[in-house]
C-alpha cells in the first residue's frame, strides 16, 4: 500500500466550540465575583487594622504620661530620701522606677511600631555621638541589671562617632537590645557593649553570655510578636515586639541589624548605622 492511500479520519472534538465558550464564560464570571469579594474583604481588613492601631496608639499614648510621672517622682524621691530613710524604703522606690521603666519600654515599642506599620513615623534627625548615647542607655539599664547582679562593660571609642539619627528612637533600640541581654542572661553574668566603626558605619554590638538562640528560631526573632521557646531568666515580660522594633527603626535610618548566637553560649546583636563624618580609621 502506498503512503498517499492512507485516509485520515478527522478527530471528533471533545466539546463543541459553543460548549467551551460557555464554560469559560461561566468560569470567568466566577473569577470576577471572587476577585470583587476579595477586594471588599481586603478593604474591610485594612479598615479594621487601622482601627486596631488607632486604639493601641490612643491607649498607649494616654498611659505614657502618667507612667513617665511615676518613674520621675519615684526616682527623685529615692535620691532625696537617700540616707534619711531605711534601705527597704529606697529599695521599694527603686523597684517602682524599674517597673515603670519596663512598662514605658513596652508602651514606646507599641506606639512606634504601629506608627511604622502605618507609615506614619517621622524621624527627628540630629547629629549625635554614638558613644554618649550608648552610655546613656547603659546607665538607663543599670538598675535592672543590678537586680540580677549583671555587670555591663562598655568598650567605647576614643573619638566621637557622629551619626545623624532620631536620638530617642535609637536610644529605644539600644534599650531593647540591652534589656534583652539582661532578660536572657543568668544571675551574675556579664554583658559587653562595644562601639566601633566599619566601612562607613557605626557598629554597636551587644554581647551576652546568656541562654542563646537556636538556629531554627534565629530566622523568626525579628518577626512582630514572635516570642521564643526559652523564657526570660528572671520571669520578665515578653511581648515579641522589641526586636521587630529594632529592625524596623534601624532600617529607617539606612542601617541594618545582624545577630550571631549559640544556645547556652550567648548572643551578639550588632546595629549598623551610617556614619555622618569620617573617623580616623577610615
Ligand atoms: P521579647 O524579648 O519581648 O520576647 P523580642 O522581640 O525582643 O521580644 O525578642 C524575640 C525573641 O528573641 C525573644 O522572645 C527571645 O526568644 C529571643 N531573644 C532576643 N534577644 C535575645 C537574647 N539576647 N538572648 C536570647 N534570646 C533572645
Amino acid at each position: 500500500m502506498k503512503n498517499n492511500d492512507i485516509k485520515l479520519k478527522p478527530l471528533k472534538p471533545i466539546l463543541e466550540d459553543s460548549d467551551i465558550i460557555e464554560k469559560y464564560t461561566a468560569l470567568n464570571n466566577e473569577l470576577i465575583d471572587t476577585k470583587r469579594e476579595l477586594t471588599k474583604a481586603n478593604i474591610e481588613l485594612k479598615r479594621m487594622n487601622e482601627q486596631k492601631n488607632k486604639l493601641l496608639s490612643i491607649t498607649s499614648h494616654d498611659l505614657r504620661g502618667p507612667l513617665g510621672a511615676i518613674r520621675y517622682f519615684s526616682e527623685s524621691l529615692a535620691e532625696q530620701l537617700a540616707g534619711r530613710t531605711g534601705e527597704d524604703n529606697i529599695k521599694m522606690l527603686k523597684l517602682i522606677t524599674e517597673q515603670s521603666n519596663t512598662m514605658l519600654l513596652i508602651i514606646e515599642n507599641l506606639l512606634d511600631f504601629t506608627k511604622i506599620e502605618d507609615g506614619n513615623l517621622e524621624l527627628e534627625l540630629k547629629s549625635v555621638d554614638m558613644n554618649i548615647l550608648v552610655r546613656e542607655s547603659i546607665n538607663f539599664n543599670k538598675l535592672i541589671a543590678s537586680r540580677k547582679n549583671i555587670t555591663i562593660e562598655f568598650l567605647e571609642l576614643v573619638f566621637p562617632v557622629i551619626v545623624t539619627i532620631d536620638k530617642s528612637k535609637i536610644f529605644q533600640a539600644f534599650n531593647n537590645l540591652i534589656g534583652n541581654a539582661i532578660k536572657f542572661s543568668i544571675n551574675g553574668s556579664k554583658i559587653t557593649v562595644q562601639c566601633n566603626t566599619d566601612a562607613g558605619f557605626a557598629v554597636i554590638s551587644i554581647i551576652d553570655k546568656g541562654i542563646g538562640i537556636s538556629q531554627a528560631e534565629i530566622t523568626k526573632i525579628f518577626e512582630p510578636y514572635y516570642v521564643g521557646s526559652k523564657k526570660p531568666t528572671g520571669g520578665e515580660p515578653s511581648t515579641g515586639l522589641g526586636l521587630a522594633y529594632v529592625d524596623r527603626i534601624v532600617n529607617l535610618h539606612g542601617g541594618r541589624v545582624t545577630v550571631d548566637s549559640n544556645p547556652e553560649q550567648g548572643s551578639c546583636f550588632n546595629i549598623y548605622i551610617p556614619l555622618l563624618a569620617k573617623t580616623p580609621d577610615e
